[in-house]
């Protein structure tokens, strides 16, 4: 039988809360999927269990998260202690205030003491699917008083630090209040200061993911974001 050379990753878990508990631990709340309706987000916290096997030794492990534009979102670092041959040790990592700058599927990278391991992934993604709706949808959601008929957004040109007061409404038909401004057709806004480009993809896409769903779905949930296993919220 051929000695193991290095250690293997035996399990990867991405979880709500991993506790330790009488040399055993425990991961609670297991899951793949981050769910948020508003981009940039940030997910409050959450937990990586990663179980290796192999020979003996002390390594270094870090975990490389990229997000879904190719970017890296963070770096994270641990140790590794394999006290004997063939036996198994586990690594946490506890992430706080996650950076999620959009939807799409977040890699992560794991190096042992600098070397590639292994590939991991999760999901990132508003809890419904984004549709449009027709007139007669939208004619009924506008008669109910639970349902969000109207969402802002501050943008903010990088460049002369003008801000840009967004609304989006329902209500095709209807006019922003005063002081905002209706989200104009197209992805690009021209700063009517500095005649930058900005780009509203993100801001128009977060907008859309709001309105029209019941206000319950925003306040249930967790201050930033919720996740589970892929099922939508419930109705
Ligand atoms: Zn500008």
């Amino acid at each position: 039988m051929t000695p193991i050379q290095s250690p293997r990753l035996k399990y990867f878990i991405q979880c709500d809360e991993v506790r330790h508990d009488g040399g055993k631990f425990s991961a609670i709340g297991i899951f793949d999927t981050i769910f948020a309706f508003v981009f940039p987000a940030v997910h409050r916290r959450f937990f990586l269990l990663l179980g290796f096997h192999g020979p003996a030794g002390q390594y270094d492990v870090e975990l490389e998260f990229t997000d879904p534009t190719g970017r890296v979102a963070a770096k994270v670092s641990g140790q590794l202690g394999i006290p004997a041959d063939g036996q198994t040790s586990n690594v946490v990592f506890n992430l706080e205030h996650f950076p999620l700058p959009c939807e799409g599927v977040y890699k992560i990278t794991v190096f042992l003491d600098g070397d590639f391991l292994a590939e991991q992934e999760f999901r990132v993604q508003p809890p419904v699917p984004p549709r449009e709706r027709t007139p007669e949808e939208i004619a009924i959601l506008l008669t109910q008083p639970d349902i969000v008929k109207s969402a802002n957004a501050d943008v903010r040109c990088d460049r002369c630090q003008a801000v840009y007061r967004f609304q989006h409404l329902l209500d095709p038909n209807a006019r922003p209040e005063a002081g905002f401004l209706p989200l104009p057709p197209g992805d690009i806004f021209k700063c009517a200061v500095c005649g930058r480009s900005l780009n509203l993809s993100q801001v128009r896409q977060s907008l859309s993911n709001i309105v029209g769903i019941p206000r319950q779905w925003l306040e249930s949930r967790e201050p930033e974001t919720d996740h589970g296993g892929g099922s939508p919220p419930p109705a």
